[in-house]
């Protein structure tokens, strides 16, 4: 039960609510009652006050002479409460006179009386001050006032009576008993129809996501309200979905595309083959003839397989990196030494430039594959008798190395797709050539390894006179 979201939100909503509850009616019970002995205090304090001024104007009626207990009993009788008590002593502990209220019956032997002052009496001598006392079932809130009529000492105790405030506030405890757990009860079926409102596009966006799989990858969640939460979380599923679907059609289509790669040589060795085999009598000849086109293709299909393989390696992130440290230059002039022959056949002219030493630390055979990638196709379209320059140099902290042909150009529309897997701007040319046919495969290749060292190649110009291809990578490409 507690794995569901919309119980747990349930609860604790249910709890803060709770707590919340509980903190206020303790609060307001208590400042309430602090209130209310607050009030009771100062009210004592007024009618002590008013109690000595009749006892001292008693006490300066000189027709009297000897008025000392009259005196208070008169300030008794005058002052007559329901809910006060007024209460006398000398210093002795002797009582000198008793107020009426509705809580003292008017007989003075009353045990009530007695047990009042017998509570009274300890503190007829402690210093003024407030207190709370409990007599019986009675609780007073009591002042004392020490005065002295005619120098005589005397105590005066102010009992107010709390009955009708505890009345009061144990009504109002009983009211919370009841509310509060009236409003927890309400405040939990609420917030659980809220957290089941508010969860619900989640519910659905989940019966949504567990239909799609990877034949109806193009299906998206729907978003009710982009702006909220939830609308921001199917977004961010859906663009996921994306690149997924991306992905894997990107992945559909190398699959697609290496199969159909690997057919062509594939037909032609079994073909091949199988003319050779069909044949009763063979001049050796012939045979060499067949084993050549054998050879020739089983070398173009070992490389389509290798290009396919580094691809694949890339693709998944295991082609680690092995860096070491060397001179970009010298490797770029040892490339240009190696495509040498290569080129003499074609009567293309190499020559090769370097502006200054260039040392790099990265992963060294890769660089050299992806310079012999370029050379390649620099000398495969470029025709005999052009051609095939390579420059190297410091440019803004980073370094280019250009290639740069003589040969038939790429067309305008074709160029920003000539780093695509597969793509060959002239198939017929590109695969009829005897060095191995190219698949489509090389620049997307060269891409990867200056993407894996942090830096990039670019095709900075075709036109029918040539084109330029240059590599920058940065010092420390590794
Ligand atoms: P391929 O194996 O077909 O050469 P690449 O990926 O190396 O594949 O090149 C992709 C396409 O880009 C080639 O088929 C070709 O049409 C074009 N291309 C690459 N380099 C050059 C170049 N130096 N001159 C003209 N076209 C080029």
């Amino acid at each position: 039960m507690l794995n569901s979201v919309r119980i747990r939100l349930t609860l604790w909503y249910t709890a803060a609510m709770t707590l919340v509850l509980v903190v206020l009616a303790a609060a307001t019970y208590f400042l309430l009652r602090q209130n209310e002995v607050r009030r009771a205090d100062a009210n004592a304090m007024e009618l002590a006050d008013s109690f000595l001024a009749t006892v001292n104007a008693e006490l300066g009626d000189v027709s009297k002479p000897d008025n000392v207990d009259p005196g208070i009993a008169a300030a008794i009788a005058e002052h007559r409460f329901r809910d006060v008590v007024f209460v006398v002593f000398d210093p002795q502990g002797d009582l000198l006179g008793v107020s009426e209220s509705d809580h003292l019956p008017r007989r003075s032997e009353d045990p009530a009386r007695a047990t009042l002052t017998a509570a009274l009496r300890p503190f007829v001598t402690a210093p003024d001050t407030f207190r709370s006392i409990r007599v019986g079932e009675h609780r007073y809130r009591s002042y004392v006032r020490h005065f002295s009529i005619d120098q005589q000492a005397a105590t005066l105790f102010v009992l107010q009576s709390l009955h009708r405030q505890n009345e009061f506030l144990e009504t109002l405890a009983g009211t919370f008993w009841i509310v509060i757990p009236v409003a927890i009860l309400l405040a939990g079926a609420g917030g659980y129809l809220l957290a089941r409102r508010s969860l619900s596009p989640v519910v659905m966006m989940s019966a949504q996501a567990s239909r799609i799989g990877s034949e109806n990858l193009y299906e998206r969640l729907k978003v009710q309200n982009p702006r909220d939460e939830l609308g921001q979380l199917a977004g961010s599923f859906n663009e996921l979905l994306d690149r997924l679907n991306e992905s894997f059609e990107r992945q559909r289509r190398f699959v697609a595309d290496a199969s159909h790669e690997l057919r062509t040589p594939v037909a032609i060795l079994c073909g091949e083959a199988e003319v050779t085999l069909g044949q009763e009598k063979r001049t050796e000849q012939e045979y060499r003839e067949s084993l050549q086109i054998l050879r020739e293709e089983a070398k173009r299909l070992k490389h389509v397989v290798e290009d396919l393989f580094t691809l694949a390696r890339a693709d998944a992130g295991q082609h680690p990196l092995a860096p070491s440290d060397f001179y970009l230059d010298e490797l770029a002039a040892e490339c240009a030494k190696n495509v040498r022959t290569l080129a003499a056949a074609k009567q293309i002219a190499i020559s090769c430039e370097a502006r200054a030493e260039l040392p790099i630390r990265a992963d060294e055979a890769l660089v050299r594959r992806m310079l012999m990638n370029l050379l390649d196709n620099a000398i495969k379209y470029t025709p005999p008798g052009g051609s095939v320059s390579l420059r190297s140099s410091e440019e803004n902290g980073r370094y280019r190395v250009s290639i740069e042909d003589s040969g038939c150009g790429i067309p305008a529309e074709l160029q920003p797709r000539i780093f695509e897997r597969f793509f060959r701007a002239d198939k017929a040319r590109s695969r009829g050539e005897s060095d191995g046919g190219g698949a489509g495969l090389g620049l997307a290749i060269a891409a990867w390894i200056a993407g894996a060292h942090g830096g990039t190649v670019e095709l900075t110009r075709s036109t029918s006179e040539g084109s330029v291809f240059a590599v920058f990578l940065p010092k420390s490409a590794a």
